[in-house]
């Protein structure tokens, strides 16, 4: 049984995890894995929770700001509403954020007045599987994580908002999964991989095989042993912006890392390629193992703190966990 300080707490470490490696992924985007992994190399020393390194950005991108909408939206309505959330996509979403134009011109069409319905399939006829679904999953993970087959219905129909195509929709079931598992691990021990793999194989066999396939590589790499290089872990799982080539390295990598938030961040950013959206979400798992206790203080203290920064960010973990507690643990319920 988990205390009510310890939750609250790993909420905060989600939300500011994600918002950590965003930032901290931010400018390594697109680099090679090799080039990425010799950027990370320099923080090898026993001081590296000291060691904020130049290119860190200290600024999140679209991943952090649709996270903190998504999470606002279950904070208003208690629970997944698409209609609510394209809502706040359609208040707060900065476009100045790094978004891609896909992106842009859903919440565009969606402040000129068209239903969320409408959009989705707008941009891509036949659906997105963009990592965009995944990317801001991780409060449907924190506010279900007491049930994960309601995790994956909720997973997918935030995603339908912008994702119709099931790899998309399904990335964010993986992501949300692994963030509701993380949740319930003690934090001072590591991850049980058989048994995450297995939880996670019990939701996923019911998506497209391409998790299931990627579940079967990351459990080789386990039983294998030794960590596997950077370039390994891309040739076998991927770092691109397709959802099915994201999710499953972000959950691997916070499998593997957690609870070392650093060493995760590192490992995750080191995959180069989509570097922001795999370290936000790995962040985002392994926030969730550690709470906000188990991040490096150092790195949170230079995280932007403006309107919606890292105080707002925080505080609406806070905000989220008194609404799940409200909704699922009030003793006047
Ligand atoms: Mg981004």
């Amino acid at each position: 049984m988990i205390s009510q300080d310890l939750l609250r707490d790993k909420f905060r470490g989600a939300l500011l995890g994600c918002f950590l490696g965003d930032a901290f992924g931010a400018g390594f985007e697109g680099m090679h894995p090799d080039r990425a992994t010799f950027h990370m190399s320099g923080l090898d020393s026993p001081s590296v929770h000291h060691f904020v390194p130049k290119k860190f950005s200290r600024n999140y991108t679209d991943d952090t700001d649709m996270t903190l909408a998504l999470a606002e939206s279950i904070v208003q309505t208690g629970g997944v509403d698409p209609e609510d959330i394209a809502k706040q996509f359609s208040l707060h979403c900065d476009l100045t954020r790094g978004y891609a134009i896909g992106t842009i011109k859903a919440v565009l069409a969606l402040r000129a007045g068209l239903k969320w319905h409408q959009v989705a399939r707008m941009v891509f006829e036949n659906g997105s599987f963009g990592n965009g679904a995944a990317m801001r999953v991780s409060p449907v993970g924190l506010f279900y994580h007491h049930d994960l087959d309601k995790i994956q219905e909720e997973a997918i129909k935030q995603a339908s908002i912008t994702h119709v195509h099931p790899l998309g929709q399904w990335g964010a079931v993986m992501q949300a999964c692994s963030v509701g598992l993380a949740v319930n691990q003690n934090p001072k021990e590591t991850f049980k991989k058989g048994q995450m793999v297995t939880n996670l194989r019990e939701i996923l066999w019911r998506g497209p095989i391409e998790y299931m396939r990627a579940l079967n590589k990351i459990e080789e790499m386990f039983v294998r042993g030794k960590k596997p290089e950077a370039r390994e872990v891309v040739q076998s799982l991927g770092n691109g912006v397709e959802a099915h080539f994201s999710a499953p390295s972000a959950s691997y990598i916070a499998i593997t890392y957690s609870p070392d938030f650093c060493d995760a961040i590192r490992a995750a950013v080191s995959l180069g390629g989509d570097t922001d959206t795999i370290a936000g979400m790995v962040g985002a798992i392994v926030g969730a193992h550690v709470g906000e206790k188990g991040l490096p203080i150092e790195w949170v203290e230079q995280l932007e703190d403006g309107p919606r920064g890292r105080s707002f960010a925080r505080s609406m973990a806070d905000r989220l966990y008194q609404t799940w507690w409200k909704t699922y643990q009030s003793p006047s319920e």
